[in-house]
């Protein structure tokens, strides 16, 4: 990976208070082991949070295609890795997204790709949920839109606070999905 000189010097500095975290928790980073930590870590964090960097509705806008279509489209099973706000653990699991299209389209790839810029940013999964719901629906203005999320939190699982290996699931819809029967079709498409 390339770094512009601007986010090298962000890397720089990045990594200058992780050597001082390594220090705060009783390490040496100048043993070799740890030399290249700091640095590492910086840009590891860099590009865990680059959805900063990104305009999803940017995205799903590149890609709108006009069609009568107006049954249900399921992107489902989208892998994601993000991380939490409240602890910066990672939390990863399966987005599940149905929107049912008011003559506009996207691109079927589209989907994914701005789950992974929602992800790629520090995150609540409740709030995650709701972005990505709201993005669809202002970009595409389809008759419905819902979203559902399931997930693992390491600052859960890691921590030993909760249940291990509980997954928290949230959703969210809009419009023809405030229709119980609509929610249940999607929600029996992603069981399978
Ligand atoms: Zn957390």
């Amino acid at each position: 990976m390339d770094f512009t000189p601007e986010q090298q010097t962000t890397i720089d500095a990045l990594a200058y208070h992780y050597s001082e975290i390594l220090k705060l928790l009783g390490e040496d980073p100048t043993r070799e082991g740890l030399l290249k930590t700091p640095q590492r870590v910086a840009k590891s964090m860099l590009f865990l949070t680059k959805g900063y960097q990104q305009n999803p509705s940017e995205i799903l806008s590149s890609a709108i295609f006009m069609e009568d279509y107006k049954q249900m489209v399921i992107v489902k099973d989208i892998d994601f890795y993000s991380m939490c706000e409240h602890h910066l653990l990672p939390f990863f699991g399966k987005v599940h997204v149905a929107y049912i299209p008011n003559h506009a389209i996207t691109g079927l790839s589209k989907i994914p790709r701005i789950v992974e810029v929602f992800a790629r940013r520090l995150q609540v999964q409740e709030r995650m949920t709701t972005q990505i719901k709201e993005c669809i629906q202002q970009t595409l203005n389809p008759l419905g839109v819902m979203v559902v999320i399931e997930a693992q939190h390491l600052c859960m699982q890691m921590r030993g606070v909760e249940k291990q290996n509980s997954i928290t699931t949230t959703s969210d819809f809009t419009g023809a999905f405030e229709a119980a029967k609509t929610r249940e079709e999607f929600i029996s498409l992603i069981r399978h």
